[in-house]
Formats: structure tokens, sequence, C-alpha cells
């Protein structure tokens, strides 16, 4: 079993670290900042290995050159590994990655950036989606079509129903809020919605989330064209 803990960063970031007991290898998931990271990664005797990036976004890549004089190898997207600093290996849909024994398909997933991936591994039932799903929601369109974005969400959402979705931002709240504007007769986006405020009034995350939990409650995943997707997306924009 592979061990996977959050390192909160900057405002309300995730950077993960996963650690496979068996080989004693961990790899970093968007090293926004290498500060909380390493000093993590060393209180737990964990060297990092490898570096693996979703996007070419700073709070996702800006620790990557310290995590590799430390000694891990950057892995990125090839499509944007000319803004990423540091890239030793650029992958692209269907390549491999793999941690001890442990394989990840590469997925590109494009809409909150036009090379965005997702790191799928479907015989442990994880997968490592960056800035494209979040608990309850989505990333916004900087550089992708809504139909880009619609396509890859429907895509990790076709995952397994147990997979458990680790996002790269603690967003739960506002997008349950929005979600519960959204489809005011959705009563699981109701009884998730009052989950979410009492787990973040005791200070605990809300993410991973799972396939099954967002199929009913995210109503971006809900959405049932491109043009209903934009339609969310844009009122999501301005939602308060
Ligand atoms: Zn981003």
């Amino acid at each position: 079993m592979l061990e996977i803990v959050a390192v909160p960063a900057f405002a309300d970031n995730y950077l993960w670290l996963i650690h496979d007991p068996v080989s004693g290898e961990t790899v970093a998931v968007d090293p926004g900042d290498s500060v909380p990271l390493l000093a993590e990664a060393e209180r737990r005797g964990w060297p990092i290995g490898q570096v693996w990036n979703t996007h070419w976004h700073p709070d996702h890549s800006g620790g990557n050159e310290a995590v590799k004089q430390a000694g891990a190898t950057v892995y990125a997207p090839a499509s944007e590994a000319a803004r990423i600093p540091g890239v030793d290996v650029a992958l692209k849909e269907g390549d491999r990655v793999r941690i001890g024994e442990h394989q990840a398909e590469v997925w590109e997933v494009p809409g909150h950036t036009l090379g965005h991936i997702a790191y799928v591994l479907r015989d442990d039932g994880i997968a490592f989606v960056g800035d494209t799903l979040f608990a309850m929601g989505c990333g916004r369109l900087f550089e992708g079509t809504p139909q880009q974005m619609f396509e890859s969400l429907q895509r990790i959402a076709a995952l397994p129903a147990d997979t458990r979705l680790y996002c790269a931002h603690e967003y739960t709240l506002s997008n349950a809020r929005f979600a519960a504007a959204a489809e005011p007769a959705n009563d699981a986006i109701a009884h998730r919605l009052k989950a979410v405020e009492q787990a973040r009034q005791a200070g605990e995350m809300t993410v991973p989330t799972t396939v099954a939990e967002e199929l009913q409650t995210n109503v971006f995943v809900r959405a049932h064209d491109p043009q209903d997707f934009a339609r969310l997306r844009t009122s999501k924009d301005t939602f308060r």
C-alpha cells in the first residue's frame, strides 16, 4: 500500500508526497513550495526521488529546482516543459511512470491549462488530478475550451467509483456553496455541504475525494454537455 501525505502550502494548496514502503521510493506531486515539502520529507526520512508535475503554474512547479537539487528526477507534461523548471523527462498521453512496483498512466486532461496531465494509478485506485477536478468543483479555464474541460472531467469520472482523487487545492467549501445554489433539489449536495462546513470549522481537510462522491455532488461532472458545462463554469467564476 502506498502512503500518501498532504503538505499544505500557500493559502490553500496541497502538495502530495507518495511513499512506497516496499521500495522506499518517494514521489512529490506538484512541489509548488520546496520548503514545507522538503521539511516534511526529511522529518519522515523519505528522500524524494521523483517529481511529477501536472501543469506549469508556479504554485505547482515553483519548488522543482530545489527538490531536484536534493536528488529528484523531474517528470512533467511535454507540451509545457519549456515553462516548467528543471524538467528531465517530458510526458505524453499513454506514457507510464513508476514508484516501486506501482505504475501510473499519464492522461492528457486539457482545460485548466492546455498541457495539463493527470497521473492515474489504476491498480491502486488513485489518481492525481491537479487543478482539473476539485472536490465538488473544477479548475478555471485559463487556456482550454469548455469542450476540452468537459471531456477531461468525464474521463476522470469514468474511473471506477471507489477511485480516490487527489486534487491540488482546498476549495471544497466554496464549491459546495455554488453546487447547492446550482442544484437546490440535490440532497446529496445539501448533505455534503453540511459535512464540509463542519470539517472546515474543525480545521480538517476535505480531500481526497472519490469518483462516487463527485458523480453525486459535482455539478461540473454532472453537466449534460459542453454548453451546460460552460454555463456553469461562467456562473461559478462570478459566484459569491
Ligand atoms: Zn493551476
